[in-house]
């Protein structure tokens, strides 16, 4: 299949870009470079021994995603495209409605007018709010605590409107939960801006000595070690689980929902013992306050996609460590040198 990808030079759009083109796929990129390197997008071609198009253009840009689409003439879309800071997004709300809701909308407008109407969606965990883990697929959504958690409950909405009013669409919602981990080669993984809001990110560059000290937040939660618990999933996993969602696209019609998780919760302080047992590295870490809005569990049940998408996690928190430090200690600044 001819496959657009937004947001293609980021963290789980370019692991996904290996594994289509590995999969026989054809694929055509398209990403501003807000969080990203076109290094990714050499660095996939590289690894997989195939050439494809880079289109340096914003989702919110409609000429330039109609010349995209006359060039690439796609068959199916998949929608990374977005900005995912948790913190930011309580910041600069306007830039997240904008950027994340405002950028599909203009998005599906273009899909609409090219007569394309096949996209998976890269939606969140969040958008689950406090139900009881495991969460799975038929639970209420939309009690997101922050402005980027409802812009992904917002499209989830809008994609079920369109599907709504026109059924010949056909609409993958994918609910992440917490991607970590890189490519076994170590030549692509996560390269956060600035100083990284995420765990995995965070500790590996304590143990690779950018960062002095990992805080756990609070260890005074309602679960085994007090500290929060999580599902952890390799982002191959989940990159692969994109490849069947797209063959799902092609079976099967209609609009559907999937958790992409381990179905397994595992605290901080397990990833951070899991982290220093695989790798062998010192990793400093010192218990502070509780980070605000973060909820004491979270874990999915991924049952649905083993059903229906023939798919589920196959790595364990030991690899998503040894991978994370392959890629960290590798580059230890990232795309940059
Ligand atoms: P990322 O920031 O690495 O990738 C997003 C990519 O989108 C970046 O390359 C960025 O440059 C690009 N982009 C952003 N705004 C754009 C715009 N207006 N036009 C064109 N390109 C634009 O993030 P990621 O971790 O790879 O996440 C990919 C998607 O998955 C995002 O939508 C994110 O919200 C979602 N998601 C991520 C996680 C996670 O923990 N990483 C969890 C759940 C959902
Ligand atoms: N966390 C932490 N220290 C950090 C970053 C995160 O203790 O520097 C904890 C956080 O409180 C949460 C877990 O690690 O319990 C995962 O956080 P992350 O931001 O990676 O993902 P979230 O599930 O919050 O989206």
């Amino acid at each position: 299949m001819r496959i657009l990808v937004t947001g293609g030079a980021g963290y789980i759009g370019s692991h996904t870009c290996l594994e289509l083109l590995e999969g026989g796929h054809e694929v055509f990129v398209l990403d501003n470079l807000c969080n990203s390197s076109v290094e990714a997008i050499k660095r996939v071609k590289e690894l997989s021994g195939k050439s494809f198009e880079f289109f340096n253009c914003d989702i919110r840009d409609k000429s330039g995603l109609r010349a995209v689409f006359t060039k690439a003439r796609p068959e199916a879309v998949i929608h990374f495209a977005g900005l995912k800071a948790v913190g930011e997004s309580c910041e600069k709300p306007l830039e997240y409605y904008d950027n994340n809701l405002g950028g599909t909308v203009c998005l599906c407008e273009v899909m609409q007018e090219f007569g394309l109407k096949n996209i998976v969606f890269s939606s969140s965990a969040t958008v689950y709010g406090r139900n009881e883990p495991p969460l799975s697929e038929d639970m209420p959504t939309g009690d997101c605590s922050n402005p980027y958690g409802r812009t992904k409950y917002m499209i989830e909405e809008l994609l079920k409107d369109i599907y709504a009013s026109d059924n010949s669409w056909n609409i993958i919602l994918l609910r992440y939960f917490n991607p970590i981990g890189a490519h076994k080669s170590g030549r692509i993984g996560e390269n956060p801006k600035g100083i990284p809001n995420n765990l995995m990110p965070y500790l590996s560059q304590v143990a690779v000595g950018k960062l002095a000290e990992l805080s756990i937040f609070g260890d005074d939660y309602e679960t085994p070690d007090g500290t929060c618990i999580r599902d952890y999933i390799h982002v191959v996993d989940l990159a692969k689980g994109h490849l069947c969602a797209i063959n799902r696209l092609e079976q099967s019609k209609g609009l559907e929902v999937f958790n992409l998780g381990t179905g397994h919760g595992y605290s901080v302080l397990d990833i951070v013992k899991a982290f220093i047992g695989t790798t062998g590295v010192n990793l400093p870490y010192k218990i502070t306050p509780r980070r605000a809005g973060d909820l004491a569990a979270v874990y999915s049940n991924s049952q649905k996609a083993t059903e229906l998408l023939g798919w589920s996690a196959q790595y364990g928190i030991e690899r998503m460590c040894e991978d994370t430090w392959r890629w960290q200690s590798n580059n230890p600044t990232g795309y940059e040198d």
